[in-house]
């Protein structure tokens, strides 16, 4: 008989009446493609392309039961039959490929971006401008009916079941809690008249699809905020949902309000995984594990320890949507693992742009970036083994040209060897890893500890050339520049150079962040850090004991005292990103850092550095100022125009990613920019 290294992970799920082919779904995400029509024919193909990679089961994108439940104005929708055609084209492709699909249904209850919404009270969230209108006996009832219509037109349209989303602190998160529901009627008070609400609606739904459907509730299992719910209350909604008629139970961790990191790399690989085997023991319904889950051997150990009958993960679909044939074949070291970072996908979705993946941009993309065999094949030399030079490299290599990949350095990765020593940055190593094993399985031709010179590259007569050689370290025109406590990021980093106790951190953009979590942490604790010290960071009780799960937050005194400090007037981490950019922030203002805008640089001298601020002069005495004032590009390989009119026999040049442009340069820019010429070669 076969084996495989996730028998687990691999195996199917009889619901009864219809199996999954295995344990793997793929969680909900918002891609932004669901919300216009014509955008379904593009969702059709991100999903046909997850399916035909072997996920057991997937879950759309949030839709609405109706308008007031819009997350943002005129959201995807299904409460007529004219949507159930959009829908068809999806679960048909997801069909066609032998896999399952649910159609989420999310009702954003005063998380609404939109002035229809609705809620348990009238109680504003932190996150909307948006007063919500307390439902009334009516409203309530209607509620519960556009439920059971929406999951019945999800039938119509041929999904598999639905995923009634409870958790995240959307509408039937805001009546469970306390927190947010301040009703003195029948839906508020008690538990049990708290929960009415979604017990009715997995009532209904059952009622109006019958007994051959999936219906999966995602439940909050740790809410995370004041006034959540204690676990006595998750385990009393979670038989409540499994006597109501729901199939499934999902897990869910935190609000969208609340101020504990959950999915952000950081936190620690498989962090809730022990709460939803502590629900399996309540239920008799399957329970899925998520959040934080990115490779099969996580996934296995968490299933194989009794914890869960399924894993969730969403964003690693993203990354890669051969998740499940590669892990299943034996190949797990082919998988482009998702490293957290929120910057394409999340990111994305709050500033209203479609979803992606730093780390795949062909994710949602996937009628448009096409890795499609070349008409004529290329000699094509990549010069930089950085997150551009590996990207263009090997989709130009899978596109079927001739590549060579040259690195001055002995290994590849460019900046992302030093980004990968920033404590939470350790998934950084996966992206290497998979590209690494991409080099070897496209050909490319890879010829490290070479610097090469134009010279070199012309005498091989290239087709092309990729110049993707980064960036130079910025070294800011500062009096005292040149002093023996001025380091580099690149010296702390990269080379380990010692570092005082007390600090000056020039520039805080996200390495001056970054640097500023490196210089803060504690030896003590090994990186990644170990659940239970991170629990204890962000104040995080696993047992559920107290509501939401938080606890008084443990803060060691801090091992360095820290300025960080930049010209502009700006809040100090304004720039940085939507979704994980407040994770940086409180990590740095739970430590005491000083963070200083506004600021000029007088000098540097033995006494430490010398800024004016508000018009007033300031000593800092540090020991060390660290220097993370950007970068600038770094292209020396390429052509000056009259170069290349005067020469036209030359291969064609081409810059990508920092050679390019090194203003607001990210790993997102370097990846997309370097499959994208690949394609165009
Ligand atoms: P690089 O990564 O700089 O690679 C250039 C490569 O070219 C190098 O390997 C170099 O050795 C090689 N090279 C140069 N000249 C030659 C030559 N003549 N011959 C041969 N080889 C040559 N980005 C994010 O998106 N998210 C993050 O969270 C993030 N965190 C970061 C944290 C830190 C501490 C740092 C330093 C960077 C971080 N970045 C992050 C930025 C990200 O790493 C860069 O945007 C990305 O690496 C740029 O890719 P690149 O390929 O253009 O250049
Ligand atoms: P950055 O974000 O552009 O920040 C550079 C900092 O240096 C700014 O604070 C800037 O602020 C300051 N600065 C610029 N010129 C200066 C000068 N001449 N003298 C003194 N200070 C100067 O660049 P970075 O921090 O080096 O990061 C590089 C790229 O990596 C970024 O674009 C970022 O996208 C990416 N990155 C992302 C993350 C992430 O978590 N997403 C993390 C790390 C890096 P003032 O001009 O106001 O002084
Ligand atoms: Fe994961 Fe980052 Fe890609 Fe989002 S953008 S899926 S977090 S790697």
């Amino acid at each position: 008989m076969k084996t495989t290294p996730y028998p687990h992970l691999l195996a199917p799920l009889d619901l009864g009446f219809t199996t999954l082919r295995n344990r793997v779904m793929m969680g909900s995400m918002h891609t932004g493609l669901e919300d216009r029509f014509y955008n379904y024919g593009k969702l059709a193909a991100f999903y046909r392309e997850r399916a035909r990679g072997g996920v057991g089961l997937i879950v759309t994108g949030g839709i609405s039961p109706n308008r007031s439940g819009w997350l943002l104005p005129f959201g995807g929708t299904l409460n007529f039959k004219g949507d159930v055609v959009n829908h068809r084209r999806v679960t048909k492709a997801v069909h066609e490929e032998g896999g399952k699909i649910l159609m989420q249904i999310l009702h954003s209850g005063r998380y609404g971006y939109q002035p229809f919404v609705v809620s348990a009270s009238d109680k504003k969230s932190p996150i909307s401008p948006f007063k919500p209108r307390a439902l009334n006996e009516a409203g309530i009832e209607k509620t519960i009916r556009d439920y059971a219509r929406c999951a019945r037109l999800a039938r119509e349209a041929g999904y598999d079941g639905v995923e009634v989303m409870g958790s995240e602190g959307y509408l039937l998160n805001q009546f469970l809690c306390a927190r947010t529901n301040l009703r003195t009627d029948r839906w508020g008070g008690s538990i049990e008249n708290r929960m009415r609400l979604a017990v009715e609606i997995v009532k209904r739904i059952r009622a109006e699809v019958g007994n051959d459907f999936i219906i999966m509730y995602r439940h909050s299992l740790l809410d995370l905020v004041e006034g959540g719910n204690t676990w006595d209350d998750v385990v009393t909604v979670a038989k409540a949902l499994q006597h109501a008629g729901a199939t499934i139970l999902n897990t869910g961790y935190g609000w969208h309000e609340a101020r504990v990191p959950t999915i952000v790399t950081s936190v620690p690989r498989g962090a809730f995984a022990s709460l939803a085997g502590r629900l399996r023991l309540e239920v008799t319904i399957p329970v899925v594990a998520s959040n934080r889950i990115n490779m099969p051997n996580e996934a296995e150990g968490i299933l194989q320890r009794g914890e869960a009958d399924m894993i969730s993960m969403a964003r690693p679909f993203l990354a890669d949507s051969h998740f499940v044939i590669k892990a299943a074949e034996g190949r797990s070291d082919e998988i482009n693992t998702c490293i957290g970072c929120n910057q394409a996908c999340l990111d994305h979705t709050f500033s209203r742009k479609r979803a992606s993946c730093l780390v795949n941009p062909r994710a949602c993309h996937e009628t448009e970036l096409v890795y499609a065999p070349a008409v004529k094949k290329r000699r094509v030399a990549v010069v930089g083994a950085g997150p551009a030079g590996l990207s263009a490299s090997t989709v130009a290599a899978e596109c079927g040209h001739d590549v060579t990949l040259f690195d001055g350095s002995d290994s590849i990765g460019g900046q992302f060897k030093i980004a990968m020593q920033v404590p939470g940055k350790e998934e950084f190593a996966e992206t290497i890893r998979y590209f690494g094993r991409k080099i070897e399985l496209t050909g490319v031709k890879l010829k490290l500890g070479m610097r090469v010179t134009r010279e070199q590259l012309l005498a091989e007569g290239y087709d092309d050339v990729i110049v993707a050689t980064g960036i130079k370290v910025r070294k800011p025109p500062i009096d005292g520049i040149d002093h023996p406590k001025v380091l580099s990021y690149v010296d702390v980093l990269r080379d380990k150079k010692p570092v005082g106790k007390r600090v000056a951190i020039i520039g805080a953009g996200g390495i001056g962040f970054d640097m500023g979590e490196f210089l803060l942490h504690d030896p003590a604790h090994p990186l990644p850090l170990a659940l239970d010290v991170w629990a204890r960071e962000w104040g995080v009780s696993m047992k559920g004991d107290t509501p939401g799960g938080l606890v008084p937050a443990s803060q060691p005194e801090p091992v360095r005292q820290l300025y960080l400090l930049q010209r502009k007037t700006s809040r100090p981490g304004a720039g940085l990103g939507k979704t994980s950019g407040w994770v940086h922030r409180a990590v740095l203002a739970r430590n005491g850092v000083v963070m200083l805008s506004g600021v000029q640089y007088d000098r540097i001298d033995d006494q430490g550095l010398h800024i004016t601020v508000g018009g007033e002069q300031r000593l800092l005495s540090v020991d060390n100022v660290v220097i993370c004032a950007g970068q600038d590009s770094l292209a020396e390989l390429m052509p000056s125009e009259e170069e290349a009119k005067a020469n036209t026999n030359w291969p064609r040049f081409h810059k990508i990613g920092g050679a390019a442009l090194a203003a607001e340069l990210d790993a997102k820019r370097a990846i997309k920019e370097g499959a994208e010429l690949a394609v165009r070669l």
